[in-house]
């Protein structure tokens, strides 16, 4: 099947013409740099197969598009789904899959990386230390073992998150809509409503699906129910968090450490290299300059293992498309979606 892949970079043609490869799949990748946008949809013309990342936009204006050109199919490499408009996809007959299932040690792993690194000011210490500068002033941290650590979404990632903390000897409250057995199991845990997690969290990480639900879960109301000094970790998607009230939550110390993989406007900004470039999104360049605040550019998913998982199940879902077998990863536009 032709494919137009959008959003690709050198790693994405590796891994994806490998697993074509390894599958005999014998799929033809279009590749594209670009995101897919309105103004990109035509880079697809005559492919009945559109591949998406987590920032193409698949909102109705590209989906009409897509439809009116023949596209009848969008894989995305990702998990989350909130860039597409399920609805209209469906009214204009276009399946979706995704990857429901890749290397959730990938993120949970980052998530604890970034606890690490802010905890102990590692990223302050490394530059100190090529400075020959030797001083600890600034760098005082806590022990993790001992600590309250909040986990709002005990999926797949959330999960392996609390396995890796409860091995650092720390107290877990979970948070979740649907709750999962498998973090009961794990001990010295329990489940709390959110204002009970909000007071008692030393460390807050959040491994929800952003939804109309989630949006902007962690607002000014949230952040002012939070213990001073508390560390905020986002792996999950930017709208989590309204970042604004973060600012103030910093500023006014209740947020005593930010880490963010993930940031709501970061499709103007991740996945690309603009060191040349004058920033022109305030709110970010405002948080790079707080000292206690650490950004990472999604890139909680990059590893070899998850990069193949993705790549495996990308040509597996085109497959099962193209040769009409049932589309195990397909996501259906259900009325509760919207
Ligand atoms: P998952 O579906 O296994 O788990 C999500 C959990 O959130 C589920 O237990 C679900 O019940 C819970 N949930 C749903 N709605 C909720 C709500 N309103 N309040 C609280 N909990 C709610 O998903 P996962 O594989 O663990 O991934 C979690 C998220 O991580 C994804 O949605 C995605 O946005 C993000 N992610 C980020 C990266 C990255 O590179 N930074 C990579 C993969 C996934």
């Amino acid at each position: 099947m032709r494919v137009a892949v959008f959003s690709t970079k050198s790693y994405d043609r590796e891994f994806l013409d490998a697993a074509n490869a390894t599958a005999q799949a014998n799929h033809e990748f279009v590749y594209f740099d670009t995101r897919l946008t309105p103004k990109t949809a035509s880079l697809a013309a005559e492919c009945p197969a559109v591949c998406a990342f987590v920032n193409d936009d698949l909102g109705a204006e590209t989906l009409e598009i897509l439809a009116e050109q023949g596209t009848r199919f969008i894989a995305l490499r990702s998990t989350g789904f909130n860039n597409v408009d399920l609805k209209t996809a469906a009214e204009l007959g276009i399946k979706v899959a995704r990857v429901t299932v890749y290397s959730p040690f990938s993120v949970a792993e980052h998530a604890v990386g970034l606890v690490l690194m802010l905890n102990r000011r590692l990223y302050r210490a490394y530059n100190r230390v090529r400075d020959d500068n030797f001083s600890l002033e600034g760098l005082l941290g806590f022990d993790l073992y001992g600590s309250t650590v909040g986990i709002i979404g005990t999926g797949k990632i959330g999960i392996i998150f609390a396995q890796i903390m409860h091995g650092f000897g720390c107290h877990l409250l979970g948070y979740d809509a649907f709750p999962n057995p498998k973090f009961e199991a794990i001990g010295n845990t329990r489940y709390v409503e959110l204002p009970e997690l909000f007071a008692n969290a030393d460390i807050i990480s959040l491994h929800c699906p952003l939804t109309p639900e989630t949006h902007h879960l962690i607002d000014a109301s949230a952040i002012a129910q939070m213990k001073p000094g508390m560390m905020l970790i986002n792996t999950s998607r930017g709208g989590l968090i309204d970042t604004k009230a973060v600012i103030e939550g910093i500023k006014s110390g209740k947020i005593g450490h930010l880490g963010i993989d993930v940031y709501e406007q970061e499709d103007e900004l991740f996945f690309r290299d603009l060191s040349d470039t004058v920033i022109q999104d305030d709110a970010f360049q405002l948080l790079q300059s707080f000292s206690n605040v650490v950004i990472t550019a999604h890139q909680a998913f990059f590893t070899r293992n998850a990069l193949t998982d993705i790549s495996t199940t990308t040509v597996s879902n085109i497959t099962d498309f193209e040769q009409g077998h049932p589309l195990k990863n397909e996501i259906s536009y259900q009325p509760l979606m919207a």
